[in-house]
């Protein structure tokens, strides 16, 4: 059985129970552990069943109401588990929807009954193929390439790439091989990296599929809800899931499609607990169930691009803008070239940009200035002394929130009213230093005074049902210029925007994190592609850059749209650097009171280590932000060429990590994060 026990073990934590009557793998389960009783999933008897040695304790309750997790699910739970080193209880049960264990099977019955009924009673999913007409109304004829697209991914035995740029039609061929799928009787799996862009995508999917059942899968559905849909998908009835990472686990017993939107982006990957690639489990679901798997991006990951180079992945290419739009011309502003600002003056816009942003609010058009940093200012800070206004509890800045007056830790969540003077000093003149989206907003009141300015971050979006609002604004043409961090540059269809500015995105070009090249990429090319998405407009649309390294790679690639040279740089860079996709890393944490304990825990895992040929073991070091809420962090990558040869060395010496942690009074936590994305 596959029980709840969050640890790291070797034999992948299965436990052995009895039941008076014979349980099918899959089936749900609730069992006694220790004094507690806890839910668990029958698990596929292991190769070699010793005889127990022990007594062995009953099955406290069966959940038979609903059909077993079939073979496939359970096999995508196994391979997460060993992949990302949890045990397969723990792993199992953390992606099943949590309200699951308050039913018990009478209730479980009732609600599965109801699904049931309701889903026959509308015809719904009824595993026929749909006989209606071929193309559903509303389908737009698809160009050549979409075509050719759709043909190849019929015939793809690999895993596709779409490569296109925002507004290339690669939703619309989503739509078609969905049509496929369905056709077959089949479902589609949809992912989506964020919540916020699940609405949008649903209205279309939903506009193209009258009559079939859909069910969205993400982690902002009350717990009810989630059920719900989690059964629909479970039980055959809902016809496309669309959601979030989490959705990749969800039982699809007549799956024929996953498409991974964005394939590229980040919050694919699942930042605590079990630290997972939905992305990466996609692929691999799809290979195992010989199902179409098909990763759209304008900006592919380095690790999909090199797979498209060695000829594992096939590349699909839309290379045109759906009614021939031109991608926005861009523009570099050389900060360094600018007049000088009189003394004390902050330049907040070169001039040619706040014109250009003139001209836009004189023809009626939109702007979008991105600034990847919320709040008024980052830091606020005392000239006499030199005061900063440090987080007690981390080590980071807090920042400064001018509309609440507020100083906030964004790590922490700490919030202190703004201090009257200098807590250190006393000097009343303390200042904000640098510039955040509030401060930005503020500041363009001033020099566009006629423009409406809005703000979308996740401080101006936090109330529910706010972000939509603020987005019909922009849509309702109340907004003459919106201000946003990289959240108002992911997906949404403005179709009056013709200029975008990022205001200040050098930060990254100096980063440690290796991957921010990549990210800043991305970025600017997304927000690109929010300019000029109605063709009459393309023509004048353009895409600003505040730089002070005008001649980097980045900028000129950004230029040229040209995100095959800059992925070619890119990876010679991590193949000289031996990093990924060149090498597998993972990354061990440890969380502690102080620093030492921390680092002492990891250090003496390190010796374990050694032995283990292979895979090379990197020195303890903290992270960026290494305190956060008074817990000090510290950590440990290691690295290897082959990703067998770093599987085989985890599973081998992560157990022994558990033994040692007694040993280390003061160790709150360790964690291991396998393909990290940030170290
Ligand atoms: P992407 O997902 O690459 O951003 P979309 O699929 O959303 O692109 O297409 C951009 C716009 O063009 C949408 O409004 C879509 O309805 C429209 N569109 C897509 N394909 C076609 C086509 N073949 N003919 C006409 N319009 C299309
Ligand atoms: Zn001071
Ligand atoms: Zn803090």
């Amino acid at each position: 059985m596959a029980v709840e026990t969050p640890r790291h073990s070797a034999v992948g934590g299965l436990l052995d129970y009895t039941s008076e009557q014979p349980l099918a793998p899959g089936t749900l389960i609730r069992v006694p552990l220790g004094r507690r009783e806890v839910p668990g999933v029958v698990w596929d008897p292991a190769p070699s069943s010793a005889a127990p040695e022990t007594e062995l304790r009953d099955v406290a309750s069966v959940l038979d109401a609903m059909p077993v997790l079939d073979a496939d699910w359970r096999a995508l739970v196994d391979f997460a588990a060993a992949y990302y080193q949890r045990s397969v209880g723990e792993l199992a049960l953390s992606v099943l929807p949590p309200e699951l264990r308050k039913l018990d099977n009478t209730r479980l019955a009732r609600r599965v009954k109801r699904l049931l009924a309701s889903g026959l009673a509308t015809g719904l999913a009824t595993a026929v193929a749909f006989d209606g007409p071929a193309a559903p109304p509303g389908a737009p004829v698809l160009n050549a390439e979409q075509t050719a697209a759709l043909q190849a991914i019929a015939q793809a035995k690999q895993p596709v790439l779409l490569h296109g740029v925002t507004g290339s039609g690669k939703t619309e061929v989503y739509l078609h091989a969905a049509q496929d799928a369905l056709q077959r009787g089949q479902q589609a799996l949809v992912l989506v990296p964020e919540i916020n862009l699940t609405p949008q995508l649903e209205a279309r999917f939903a506009e193209r599929f009258p009559g079939r059942l859909l069910v969205s899968l993400h982690s902002g559905l009350t717990p009810a809800q989630r059920l719900r849909h989690w059964l629909l998908a479970h039980l055959g009835l809902a016809d496309l899931v669309l959601g979030t990472r989490l959705a990749v686990f969800a039982p699809l017993p007549r799956l024929g499609l996953i498409v991974v939107d964005e394939e590229h982006d980040p919050s694919f990957k699942q930042q605590e607990g079990a630290r997972y690639s939905a992305r990466d489990l996609a692929v691999w679901r799809a290979h195992r169930q010989r199902v179409p798997v098909l990763l759209g991006s304008a900006t592919p990951s380095l690790e999909t691009w090199q797979r498209v180079q060695q000829g594992r992945y096939q590349r699909l290419a839309l290379a045109q803008r759906i009614g021939g739009g031109a991608m926005p011309q861009v523009r570099l502003v050389d900060m360094g070239q600018l007049p000088q600002t009189p003394e004390g003056r902050e330049r907040v816009l070169a001039p040619a940009l706040l014109t250009a942003l003139q001209e836009r609010l004189d023809r009626g058009e939109q702007s979008l200035l991105l600034l990847n940093r919320r709040g008024y200012a980052p830091v606020l800070h005392c000239s006499a002394c030199g005061w900063k206004s440090g987080c007690p509890h981390c080590s980071a800045w807090r920042v400064f929130h001018k509309l609440d007056r507020t100083l906030r830790c964004h790590h922490c969540g700490l919030s202190e009213r703004v201090p009257r003077a200098c807590p250190d000093c006393g000097n009343l003149d303390i200042s904000p230093m640098g510039r955040g989206t509030e401060k930005l907003q503020e500041q363009l009141a001033t020099l566009l005074p006629q423009a409406r300015i809005g703000r979308i971050d996740a401080d101006s979006t936090r109330g529910v049902g706010m972000l939509e609002q603020q987005l019909q604004a922009v849509h309702a043409g109340d907004v003459d210029v919106l201000v946003g961090t990289q959240m108002v540059a992911k997906g949404h269809d403005f179709r009056r925007v013709t200029l975008v500015a990022a205001v200040n995105p050098d930060t990254a070009l100096f980063s440690s994190d290796f991957r921010a090249p990549e990210r800043l990429f991305a970025l600017l090319m997304q927000a690109a592609g929010r300019a000029g998405r109605d063709a009459e407009q393309a023509a004048r649309s353009e895409m600003w850059v505040q730089t002070w390294h005008p001649r980097h790679p980045i900028y000129a690639a950004l230029r040229a749209h040209d995100y095959a040279a800059f992925a070619a740089a890119q990876l010679e860079e991590r193949r000289s650097a031996g990093l990924p996709p060149f090498a597998a890393l993972a990354l061990v944490r440890a969380d502690a009171r102080t620093a030492e304990v921390a680092a002492a825990f990891l250090q003496e895992a390190a010796t374990l280590a050694r032995d283990l040929d292979g895979v090379t073991v990197y020195p303890v070091v903290p992270p960026h932000v290494a305190k956060v809420a008074d817990v000090e962090r510290m950590q440990m990558l290691l690295e290897s060429p082959s990703r067998t040869v770093l599987q085989a060395m985890l599973a081998h010496w992560l157990p022994q990590l558990d033994a040692l942690r007694g040993r280390h009074k003061g160790l709150l936590r360790w964690a291991v994060d396998v393909d990290p994305l940030v170290i």
